[in-house]
């Protein structure tokens, strides 16, 4: 049943199977080509024990034993892919699971649907950040749906209240909205840095909503971590430079972008590029949940890092590893020893890093659930 998944391409999350010389193990698995998050092993192999990978490496170098193996021939294995920036996770854990992701984190939802993460087998791992901290009264956005999906502050006292609610109610990171397009309010300078200091007092980073110059220059001031869109104005290079001078990352979301049309994001993709060449670091994230993107691995976003300059390697790193380490999970999104075993069988792609898309697309249209899913009409969530 899993080599049929395995050939199907959806994704598996191996976990709780079941821990000298030889190591012994669970469950091996085989592949032509595995991707540890940083490189391409040929002919690899890694070996589970319980919930946890206990080797990897080429299978010929490695000295262990395993209750069942499952040799997945030509097939790319990879880490669970990761996704920066979705909405409606908890609707359909399921559903993205089975396309691609094993962890996802949900920058905008109901207070009453967040959650502190849990480990449990087989279940897609979800980090929230609950509602959008936002301007009161009227700030970005209010409500989507008929939910509330910010959380209103006024002053440095209730910003710092509002950040230390949202983690005691289990949110993994804070996300604040810098929107001001339509005449909107914004957080003035002194609540963006206190929501950041205190934010950073619970060990959470923040995450910034903006579309526009004046919100993202607003984030830079206040110290945020990320800003969760590439920004969409036209004639920012200098904005783009200073983000990556400011090592500031940013999730580029540039589908769901070009989704919106040019009228809403003119120069999104221009934006990505510059930030690119100026040394600045693009993360994955969807924005599920929004129009015409699918529940679950968004190859078309992984096309459009490429295209804004990442390296094949780069794109595929951005969806593993270096979203582990951003979520201060790593080894998450690895495939190295202690990581938890969250792993993505692609069939083929021959060489997955001069050809990110390849094989996951392949994945993607094999899904049934994701053909019936994928771009679907809907309305736009949030941020
Ligand atoms: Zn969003």
């Amino acid at each position: 049943m899993i080599a049929r998944a395995a050939v199907a391409c959806l994704a598996l999350l191996l976990v709780g199977c079941a821990g000298d010389r030889p190591v012994h193990g669970d469950l091996l698995v085989t592949a032509d080509r595995v991707f540890d998050g940083e490189r391409v092993i040929e002919e690899g192999a890694v070996l589970i024990d319980g919930r946890s990978i206990a080797r990897v490496g080429r299978r010929a170098d490695l000295d262990v034993e395993a209750e069942r193996t499952i040799a997945l021939g030509d097939a790319t294995l990879l880490p669970g892919l990761i996704d920066l920036h979705v909405h409606a996770s908890s609707a359909l854990p399921e559903l993205l699971l089975a396309n691609g992701l094993t962890t996802v984190r949900d920058l905008a939802a109901p207070i009453s649907l967040l959650r502190a993460p849990r480990e449990r087998s087989g279940r897609l791992r979800v980090l929230g950040a609950g509602p959008i901290v936002t301007a009161a009264p009227n700030g970005y956005p209010i409500t989507a749906h008929g939910a509330p999906l910010g959380e209103p502050v006024a002053g440095v006292v209730g910003a710092r209240a509002s950040v230390r609610k949202l983690v005691r109610r289990g949110a993994s990171v804070i996300k604040i909205a810098l929107e001001p397009s339509g005449g909107l309010p914004l957080l003035s300078l002194a609540e963006a840095r206190a929501i950041v200091d205190e934010a950073h007092r619970a060990d959470r980073i923040v995450t910034a909503h903006v579309t526009e110059r004046r919100g993202a220059r607003l984030a830079l001031e206040a110290g945020v971590d990320e800003l969760a869109h590439m920004p969409c104005m036209e004639d920012d290079d200098r904005l783009m430079a200073d983000l990556a001078r400011a090592r500031l990352p940013v999730v580029a979301t540039l589908h769901v972008e070009r989704e919106a049309g040019p009228a809403f994001c003119p120069a999104g993709m221009a934006n990505a590029r510059t930030f690119v060449r100026a040394g600045g670091q693009l993360l994955y994230g969807s924005d599920m949940g929004n129009p015409g993107i699918p529940f679950g691995v968004d190859v078309e976003e992984l096309r459009l890092l490429r295209r804004a300059g990442l390296s094949a390697r780069e794109v595929l790193w951005a969806a593993t590893a270096d979203a582990g380490r951003r979520l201060g999970r790593a080894p998450l999104g690895s495939l190295v020893a202690g990581a938890p075993a969250d792993l993505l069988p692609s069939r083929g792609t021959r060489s997955p890093t001069s050809d990110t898309s390849a094989g996951l697309s392949s994945s993607s249209r094999a899904a049934p659930s994701s053909s019936r899913t994928a771009g679907r009409p809907g309305t736009r969530l949030a941020g």
